[in-house]
């Protein structure tokens, strides 16, 4: 039996420029190709939960303006429901200006427009009207108000809450006990708990994971890149690999991974099955160009052997 999820967060329009190197300040870089794509973690996240096969309803707001009428659009096509993607009659739709250089590396400028809009109360509504709802996948990229407000309600109404630090910013202490997992990558990890992790370090991983468990959290995974994920609860800590691929863009990879992983708890499987599937699906993602063009589909991730 399949789980409806939310996703609460960002709707952007990415706007990328992939060329040799990114530019230093000052410094202009030719000869690049442009590519003008939708984004946003939020709306990456809940188009790649849609696309691997789960019931999404996507909580937003856009401004009252053609990025944000295509965004709706797009997210119609890949049966998102899109009745809480507010329009912000105020405000325009969130823009993200890319570069990507030769060797996937990425560097982001984003104007939040309506995103930074999206009130605790339009997110309460939403929530109250989808009781049947078990899982909430949420991000930083809306209001920090916001965030904590869902986070209250999603526990009221009894959800397992997946929190997404990105990107990084403080937290405060309260909000950890109500999730049932959060998903830091190595920088995010650092700026929260202060402590440095490296992949070939289990210790440091283990010691950056049990701070948030002291939290109250209740399962922590930390995110490495090519290197795969940290899975660690009271059962104790595992790397999980992700498959090796030569990397073209890896700028959606976290939401991807986010995304994939909601899917996989929403089908009742394990924490280790569910992040074994996130590191596939992301591990794909980043042989691609663009933000929710390079969503695999559930087959590529399916025929995936690690
Ligand atoms: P973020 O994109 O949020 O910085 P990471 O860089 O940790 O997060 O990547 C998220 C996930 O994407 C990783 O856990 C891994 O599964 C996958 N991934 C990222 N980069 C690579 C890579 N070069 N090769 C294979 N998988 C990758």
């Amino acid at each position: 039996m399949q789980q409806r999820i939310l996703v609460i967060g960002s709707s952007n329009t990415d706007m990328v420029v992939k060329a040799n190197k990114l530019p230093a300040p000052g410094e202009t870089v030719i000869g690049g190709v442009f590519l003008m794509n939708p984004g946003g973690k939020g709306a990456n996240q809940a188009v790649a939960a849609a696309r691997l096969g789960a019931d999404v309803t996507f909580v937003a707001k856009v401004g009252n303006d053609i990025f944000g009428k295509q965004a709706i659009q797009g997210f119609r096509q890949d049966k998102i429901r899109t009745e809480f993607v507010f329009a912000d009659p105020k405000n325009p739709s969130g823009v993200a200006l890319i570069g990507v250089d030769e060797r996937g590396e990425n560097s982001i400028m984003v104007a939040p427009g309506a995103n930074g809009h999206l009130r605790p109360h339009e997110v309460i509504q939403a929530l109250e009207a989808v009781p049947e709802a078990r899982l909430l996948l949420l991000q930083l990229e809306i209001p920090l108000e916001t965030v904590i407000a869902t986070i209250e309600q999603g526990a009221n109404q009894g959800l397992n809450i997946i929190l997404n630090p990105a990107p990084a910013q403080p937290l405060p202490d309260e909000i950890y006990a109500h999730l049932f997992a959060i998903t830091p990558n190595e920088t995010e990890t650092k700026l929260l708990t202060g402590m440095t992790v490296e992949a070939h370090d289990l210790d440091s991983l283990r010691e950056a994971a049990a701070w948030f468990l002291a939290k109250g959290l209740k399962n922590v995974i930390i995110t490495l890149g090519a290197k795969g994920a940290f899975l660690y609860n009271s059962d104790g800590g595992q790397l999980i690999a992700a498959p090796p691929v030569t990397a073209t863009d890896t700028t959606a990879a976290g939401d991807v991974f986010n995304g994939a992983l909601v899917v996989a708890l929403s089908e009742n499987k394990s924490l280790t099955e569910a992040v074994t599937f996130a590191c596939k699906a992301a591990s794909i993602s980043v042989t691609r160009m663009g933000a929710q063009a390079s969503v695999p589909t559930r087959k590529e991730v399916d025929s995936l052997s690690l």
